[in-house]
Formats: C-alpha cells, structure tokens, sequence
C-alpha cells in the first residue's frame, strides 16, 4: 500500500444501494472501487489490486462464499483481506465465511462508526503485513533485494523457462579485493562501498525482468530471464563500465587504482532434467575463472 495514496476498497454488493452507503461512509479517506457479483469481485481484485474487499454473500450468479474461496485460490488476490457483509444475521453464515479466509464479518443494518473502525483496522494491519513482507524481501545495508528474493525469484523463473524453453542467464558478481579495502579503510566506508556497488548493478539492468540481489558479503547476483548469453555479457559490461565510472579509489588494490568487480555468467536453456544447482554452480564456476585470469573482468559460458 503507497502511504501516500488513499487505501484501496473493492465493494461487490448486487444492489447498487448497499454501494452507495459504504461508499458514503468510506469515500472520504479510500479510493472506492465497485462490483455487482462474484465474477467482478474477481477481475476488479485482479486488475486494481484493493487493500480490502469488503463482499456482500448473498448475490446471484457467483455468491459471496464461492468469490472468496475463488479469490483465496488465485495467488494474485490471495492476501487481499475480505470482509463479508449480509443481511443474513446467522452465525452458521460467519463461521463459514471467517472458515473461507475472511478476516471479518459484518451485518446489517449497517453502523457506520462500526464499519469505519473495522474498516480502519483492517487497513492497518493490511499495510503492516505488506512492510513486513517487503522488507523480509530486502537486503538491509544496500536496499536491495536479498537472497531470499533471488532464491524464490530465480525459482520461479527457472521454470518459466523450463516452460517455454527459453534461455536464462545468470550473473556471480564479486568485488575484488574487498577485504583490503575493508582493512585499510574501515568496516563503515566498506558498507558505503557496497550501497554504491548495488545502486550501480541495479542500475545497469534494464528490463522490468530482471532482478539484481545481494546475495551475502561482497557478492552480488543478478537473474536474467529470456537473455542469451550475448545479452547477459552485455549486462556485465556495463556493470564494469559503471564501477569504472564510479571511480571509488581502492589505493590497496594489486589490480589498479579503483574498486573493480569480477562477474561470473552462466545462460542456458533449461529442460525439465536441468539442475537449478547445478546452473549456480556453474556461474560460480566463471566467477572463478574471471579471478584467475587476473580480476575485473567477465567469463561466461553457456550450458
Ligand atoms: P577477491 O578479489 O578474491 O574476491 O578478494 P576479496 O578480498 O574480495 O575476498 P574475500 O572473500 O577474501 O573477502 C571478502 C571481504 O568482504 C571480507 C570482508 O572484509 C568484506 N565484507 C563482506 N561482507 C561485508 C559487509 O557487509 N560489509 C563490509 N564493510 N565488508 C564486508
Ligand atoms: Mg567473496
Ligand atoms: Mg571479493
């Protein structure tokens, strides 16, 4: 949820009337978005993506019950909180609806200062959730995603391109030298090196897709779907070319007179008996030919 924005509420109610209410009660502090059945329910939480939907049970077609279990299923709206709302005032009804993944329950006649406060609270814990789940993502130094993001995100594009046979490339990227810089210029200025670093990588990538993380220490990976090999070293060239332009002086180095950075790459194109660890290994293989060979520079192999 964007802090500065108005929450977003999702109502799906059959009786434009009941709409019109909460949108009067909720209107002034959320931007309201509405559906008239199950089926809108679904593709208005897909498309605008509610902090909350609050869903009527009762409605013809798709009902309340069948549109939260459906919208529980579907991974895009899964942790969208939903409250139902019913004329129906029949615990059964309630247990069901909480049993289904609802967070609350509300009935009518409608109060609005109750409606507000359930309301308020639920949006509250909505965002605590959505900083907790974006900072458990994030590498806490350099901002960055961390491994944990890399990991669950180079799974799951691994098989997209096992899928659709289509190539993926890897990029290992290691400072060199670091523990000289640390030791002669302190632990603090080393952290600063890494922000710098990260920024650096992160923006060297270009399409939506790509995803740069660190992945612990002094190294960094990036995930490069639907990217050959050609393309991946291209990436890796501009990393240099940005550290290079960054121009951090590292007086200690054997190598030079700046912060340089090794980057091993690895592109393949995986079936469903390729390794995922063994396409790690691989890049980690290359990061270690580009520091034999002399540092600040890439290798790359396809597999
Ligand atoms: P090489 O060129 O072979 O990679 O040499 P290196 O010195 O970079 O490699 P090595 O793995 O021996 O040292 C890594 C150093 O990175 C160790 C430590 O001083 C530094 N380092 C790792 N994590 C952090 C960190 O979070 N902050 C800071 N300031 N330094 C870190
Ligand atoms: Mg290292
Ligand atoms: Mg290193």
């Amino acid at each position: 949820m964007n802090k500065k924005q108005h929450p977003k509420i999702l109502i799906v109610d059959d009786m434009p009337a009941n709409i019109k209410v909460l949108a009067q009660i909720l209107g002034n502090d959320c931007e309201i978005y509405s559906g008239r059945n199950g089926y809108e329910a679904i593709s208005m939480a897909e498309a605008k993506q509610p902090d909350l939907i609050i869903l009527d049970i009762t409605m013809p077609e798709m009902n309340g019950f069948e549109a939260c279990k459906k919208l529980k299923d579907n991974p895009v709206t899964r942790a969208i909180p939903i409250i139902f709302i019913t004329d129906l005032n029949m615990e059964e009804d309630e247990a069901k609806g909480l049993e289904l993944g609802a967070v609350d329950y509300i009935t009518r006649p409608i109060r609005p200062s109750v409606v507000k406060a359930r309301v308020r609270n639920h949006l509250e814990l909505k965002r605590y959730r959505d900083y907790l789940q974006e900072i458990s993502m994030k590498d806490g130094l350099t901002g960055i995603p961390n491994r944990r993001r890399l990991d669950e995100y180079l799974h799951q594009e691994w098989r997209r391109a096992q899928r659709q046979t289509k190539p993926i490339s890897l990029l290992m990227l290691d400072i060199d030298h670091f523990k000289l810089y640390n030791d002669n210029y302190g632990h603090t200025a080393g952290d600063d090196c890494l922000k710098k670093i990260a920024l650096a990588i992160e923006e060297s990538l270009t399409r939506p897709a790509d995803l740069a993380a660190r992945f612990g220490g002094e190294e960094f990976a990036c995930v490069l779907p639907e990217t050959d090999q050609e393309g991946a070293e291209l990436i890796a060239q501009r990393v240099h070319k940005s550290l290079a332009r960054l121009a951090i002086p590292h007086a200690y180095s054997p190598i030079g007179s700046f912060i340089t950075i090794s980057i091993g790459v690895t592109t393949t194109v995986p079936d469903q008996s390729s390794s995922m660890d063994q396409f790690i290994k691989s890049a980690d293989e290359m990061l270690y030919e580009a520091k034999k060979s002399g540092r600040n520079q890439t290798k790359s192999q396809t597999v």
